[in-house]
């Protein structure tokens, strides 16, 4: 079996220690590509991804970063161009953190803490293949956390439970949506939960906050995981009023 290309998670680990010297990045035996490459077999042990003996060997760790050194214009500037072969997500990657130290530093520090927080069994897949659902920009493994946590019942429940103490309905917090107004009996005590923490932060709290989450009808929920990155409840909530607005002439 053959290992898959590279994941988000895996390539943002592997440009942030890229970035750390990138005039002379760490070699294949060195300490820094070693510990990288168990971390990430860790990571697609967690993931189900592991092929092969082979998987992320630190040969492998150090080729990526050689790959990340072609988009880099100090690098280019200097007239080489580095190593041509690898993937379209890699330049992807790099456009998205590369320019945004402090956050590729605190989504790298976040994979590190969900990886070495992963059970030790293969985490579950959500949905995130699911048609218009889109993976975070920060990976699969943190991904999982949120959808994860969207998906605890009990937690879910007592929010629920919560907002309708609070409301005496329950209503999104989008577009106000309220499925027992529209459904009768069949839609009472439907709702949605989406957990608004930003998903660099989920590896931090062990345990969940009830006031983490926004109740949403599902439509306003798949919007919000429908592009990447992933819009935020405030943008949502812009959207909805500027079409309200035009709508309303
Ligand atoms: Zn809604
Ligand atoms: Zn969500």
């Amino acid at each position: 079996m053959r290992n898959p290309d590279w994941y988000r998670d895996e390539l943002i680990l592997a440009l942030e220690l890229y970035l750390q010297s990138p005039a002379n990045p760490p070699g294949k035996t060195s300490k820094k590509v070693v510990e990288l490459s168990q971390l990430l077999n860790r990571l697609g042990h967690a993931l189900g991804i592991r092929a092969s003996e082979d998987f992320r060997n630190p040969n492998g760790v150090y080729m990526k970063m050689m790959n990340f050194r072609r988009f880099d214009p100090e690098y280019v500037r200097s007239g080489k161009v580095g190593l041509r072969r690898g993937n379209r997500l890699d330049e992807i990657v790099w456009n998205e953190f590369s320019g945004r130290p402090d956050h590729l530093m605190a989504t790298a520090l976040a994979i590190r803490k969900a990886v070495e927080g992963a059970p030790d069994t293969v985490l579950p897949e959500p949905s995130e293949e699911e048609e218009g659902f889109f993976e975070a920009s920060e990976g699969k493994i943190l991904t999982r956390i949120h959808r994860t946590r969207e998906r605890n019942r009990t937690i879910v429940d007592k929010v629920k439970a919560r907002a309708l103490k609070a409301e005496g309905t329950l209503r999104c917090q989008a577009c106000n949506f309220d499925f027992a107004e529209r459904y009768g009996a069949h839609g009472e005590g439907f709702i949605e939960a989406h957990h608004i923490r930003p998903i660099h932060t989920l590896p931090d709290d062990a345990k969940t906050n009830l006031s983490d989450f926004a109740l949403l009808c599902s439509n306003c929920h798949r919007i919000i995981h429908r592009s990447r990155p992933w819009l935020t409840l405030e943008q949502l909530q812009a959207i909805l009023a500027l079409r309200k607005a035009v709508a309303a002439g």
